[in-house]
């Protein structure tokens, strides 16, 4: 039996509470001071939603700097070259690797832009039981088996960009995801704008990115209820700060997402953080970022954005010993992570490390 004590985040905000654990399962949740001295103190949040990775590139080693074209622009980047030459086993092994540490820092569930087709989403499913896998076509023209394939084993699309893609293509795609009621979700206006209305007549469950949006591009995903995933680590590597602050004005949902895991360790609180200073410099507040962080990925998995802890639920929840007024600064020691365990140790090897650049 666990017990976690502490300030819990609710619907209203932080409360004085403890949730009791017992065999994986939340037992009872009670609002002051704990009957019993606790496992843990500290702030108890729900297990976060990464809303953007792509896993499987976690092997890749960058030795120096790169563009986004150079680096990600499909078929010839950098990481796709890696992707197409690197064996089934040792990207399997990264993709296990970097999850079950993405889900010990915190993450609960993570949603995975999955390259290299039905074969590239059949290889995650294998790796975590906790990826949202959003596969990608590799078929040059439409091919509706080929969508239907992969959908067999995937949650959704997640398609490159607009630009990277002809727009029947991508049309007749989002029809096929729509028909099969699964998630669809795009790369938008990252390193250049992109036209938004053509992207919402896809109807899309999220968009990655909106760097380069405009105001009024922020407004019409709010309007249409299509919240967006920022990569705040990953928008910095190329040199992008993420507009999270117009795009909070603008009435937009907002979820973190740690992007390629080439770019950034497998930590969801370092991601926080990351986002966290960005939205202070452009004037956000504390409350902002903790909504965005542990609410905003609820509601772009589930258009559903509070917290729930309620008895007999799996337990998944994290406890972060710093005060709430300061909830992401690092190092981040002594978190304490009760629930979803990852993939089995014993099929795990080694991952490294080491920073990336
Ligand atoms: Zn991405």
């Amino acid at each position: 039996m666990d017990i976690l004590s502490g300030r819990m985040l609710t619907a209203d905000g932080f409360v004085d509470g403890y949730v009791i654990l017992d065999d994986g399962r939340v037992t009872e949740i009670g609002e002051g001071r704990s009957p019993e001295s606790p496992t843990a103190e500290g702030l108890i949040v729900p297990g976060i939603v990464d809303a953007h990775t792509h896993v499987a590139d976690a092997g890749l080693r960058l030795t120096k700097r790169y563009s986004l074209e150079e680096l990600v622009a499909p078929p010839n980047g950098l990481k796709h070259r890696y992707l197409s030459s690197t064996s089934h086993e040792k990207l399997l092994a990264d993709m296990r690797g970097y999850s079950n540490e993405l889900v010990q820092s915190g993450a609960s569930r993570f949603l995975d832009f999955r390259e290299n087709g039905f074969d590239g989403c059949r290889m995650l499913r294998q790796a975590s039981d906790r990826a949202i896998i959003l596969g990608r076509p590799v078929s040059d023209e439409f091919d509706a088996e080929e969508i239907d394939r992969i959908l067999d084993v995937a949650d959704g699309i997640g398609i490159s960009s607009i630009t990277d893609m002809d727009r029947g293509y991508i049309a007749a795609v989002a029809d096929r995801v729509h028909r099969r009621g699964k998630l669809l979700a795009l790369h938008v206006s990252e390193r250049i704008r992109e036209d938004i209305g053509f992207v919402l007549s896809l109807e899309p469950s999220f968009v990655v990115h909106m760097a380069q949006a405009t105001d009024g591009d922020m407004r019409a995903c709010a309007e249409a209820d299509v919240p967006v995933a920022v990569c705040a680590t990953s928008n910095l590597y190329f040199g992008i700060v993420p507009p999270i602050a117009r795009m909070l004005r603008a009435g937009m949902s907002v979820g973190i997402g740690t992007d390629n895991a080439m770019l950034c360790r497998p930590d969801i609180l370092a991601e926080a953080e990351a986002f966290s200073k960005v939205l202070a410099a452009q004037g956000g507040t504390v409350d902002q970022s903790i909504a965005c962080a542990f609410k905003g990925g609820w509601k772009i998995l589930y258009q559903e954005s509070n917290m729930k802890v309620q008895t007999g639920m799996e337990a998944d929840l994290v406890v972060i010993p710093r005060p709430e007024n300061d909830p992401f600064s690092g190092p981040h020691i002594g978190i304490r992570r009760f629930g979803p365990q990852g993939a089995k140790k014993d099929a795990v090897q080694e991952h490294p490390r080491a920073d990336r650049w």
